[in-house]
């Protein structure tokens, strides 16, 4: 745990009790702070008070008196679509508002560090897709080659939930929108944006509210090293802006869609290929066709992000290949969860949005595709043309009906998951893959994706 620092004596109140706001109470405690919590769902407030904490219904009037700071939970809205009440009282009332993130920047550094010979860093991981698969490969190159690392934020650990790092320990963090926004301190040492296309619109007030909240991870602390997707006009403006010249190499550009040419630092795959070029010349190069566990060009770009994270600090091309050989991927993204009679199965239950499943039909050669769920805000118009690799969709959710009539291939209404995953498995031909790919949140029908992506699998051995 990473005590809190700052806090002594203080009586900070803690707002949502989840993972990461469980996490910050007791790291709170732990820096000698005295948290006051609260959760709307009485489940949470009972675990909070079965480790003793101090449980107060935040929204009562007075609840805030005497509150040095509020730490609000990334699911709790803090600005738009409006501010949860707390929040609002909070800001009416002049209390700082911030996150487990915010404690995490101000609370890592301590006076042990002078003792290392190499100060540990924090990577931190940002975009739209593809921020836990980067994340994870990161840690796992790192992982591989004997680097002390950890891996938090976003992707199941809380970020003050890690054991404080040692002698050249790298922390890798991977941070959403929700969470940018919000924190106050915000330096990592080398901070990695993926991509950007829409998603959550209505937590940022639109597409420019969302990106200004993902920008802030480079513009607030000013990373060391900013690698950056440039293959949307926000990653490349975000680069101008974090580079003094075009050969100034504390930014690395990524990109995937085309060959980079310039004196600076960039990391780009074509064709399954990567190469890193620098001052003009080639350096390193990566057969990625040959990496199972990193199919289709969306995770060329994470490969891309996670070996430009991989040679910031230090490590060699070859190095970095071998370690991507073993990397076994993430469930529920791009898994492969069964193999037989020459049909692929495969769970991308985490392609909640459009442009995550229109890139995993890009992955493919001929799919038997199962979609639908919660549409998100913005429709699925950006899914046309992208489903010219699909034999026929099997369409899930609640709406399935409305869901099926903006598809622009042929489709039957399922409805729920065991009838998609027959209806496919009996369709399916040698050479096909059966994917689960919603382009739509999974709240109609589940809990989380975890479970849509677990109901997809055993649907399938089922049937195997
Ligand atoms: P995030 O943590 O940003 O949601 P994940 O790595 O969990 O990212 O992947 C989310 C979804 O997006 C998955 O369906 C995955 O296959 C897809 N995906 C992964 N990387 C990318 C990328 N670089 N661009 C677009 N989609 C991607």
């Amino acid at each position: 745990m990473i005590p809190v620092r700052g806090h002594q004596g203080a009586r900070i109140a803690v707002l949502g009790l989840g993972r990461s706001g469980l996490s910050a109470a007791r790291a709170l405690r732990a820096g000698g702070a005295e948290p006051l919590c609260w959760d709307d769902n009485p489940a949470a407030r009972a675990a909070a008070e079965a480790e003793g904490f101090n449980c107060t219904d935040l929204a009562k009037p007075d609840a805030l008196h005497a509150v040095a700071a509020l730490i609000v939970s990334p699911g709790i809205p803090h600005l738009y679509p409006v501010p949860n009440p707390v929040v609002a009282a909070a800001l009416a009332a002049g209390i700082p508002v911030d996150n487990d993130i915010g404690l995490f920047f101000r609370s890592l550094a301590t006076p042990d560090w002078q003792r290392y010979d190499t100060a540990p860093r924090v990577v931190a991981v940002t975009g739209s897709n593809g921020k836990s698969t980067t994340a994870a490969l990161i840690h796992h190159i790192l992982t591989a080659t004997g680097r002390p690392t950890q891996l938090a934020g976003n992707i199941g650990r809380g970020v003050l939930d890690i054991d404080p790092p040692g002698n050249g320990g790298v922390v890798v963090l991977e941070l959403s929108s929700y969470q940018t926004d919000l924190a106050r301190a915000l330096t990592p040492d080398i901070a990695v944006f993926t991509n950007l296309s829409p998603d959550h619109l209505d937590r940022h007030a639109g597409k420019g509210g969302y990106f200004a909240a993902k920008r802030r991870l480079f513009a607030e602390g000013g990373p060391d090293r900013a690698v950056i997707g440039v293959d949307e006009p926000e990653g490349l403006f975000l680069a101008g802006q974090m580079a003094e010249a075009p050969s100034d190499d504390r930014v690395i550009r990524v990109s995937v869609a085309s060959k980079l040419t310039g004196p600076g630092w960039q990391v780009f795959a074509r064709k399954g290929f990567l190469a890193e070029y620098r001052k003009g010349k080639q350096v390193g190069s990566i057969d990625l066709r040959a990496i199972k566990g990193l199919p289709g060009a969306h995770n060329h770009q994470n490969a891309c992000a996670a070996y430009a994270v991989a040679r910031s600090l230090g490590l060699a091309p070859r190095v970095i290949e071998s370690a991507m050989q073993s990397y076994p991927g993430l469930p529920h993204r791009s898994q492969i969860v069964a193999e037989a009679g020459g049909v692929t199965y495969v769970n991308d239950s985490k392609a909640t949005n459009v442009d995550s499943a229109a890139k995993a039909l890009a992955a493919f050669p001929r799919i038997r595709w199962i979609c639908g769920g919660l549409e998100k805000e913005g429709g699925l118009d950006a899914l046309r043309g992208a489903t010219g690799t699909v034999a026929k969709a099997y369409v899930i959710g609640r709406e399935a009906a409305g869901f099926a009539l903006q598809l622009d291939v042929e489709s039957e209404i399922c409805t729920d998951m065991a009838t998609a995953v027959a209806r496919a498995v009996a369709d399916a031909e040698p050479g096909d893959t059966v994917l689960l790919a919603p382009a739509a949140a999974s709240f109609d029908q589940y809990d989380n994706f975890e479970q849509r992506g677990t109901d997809f699998t055993e649907q399938v051995h089922k049937h195997l």
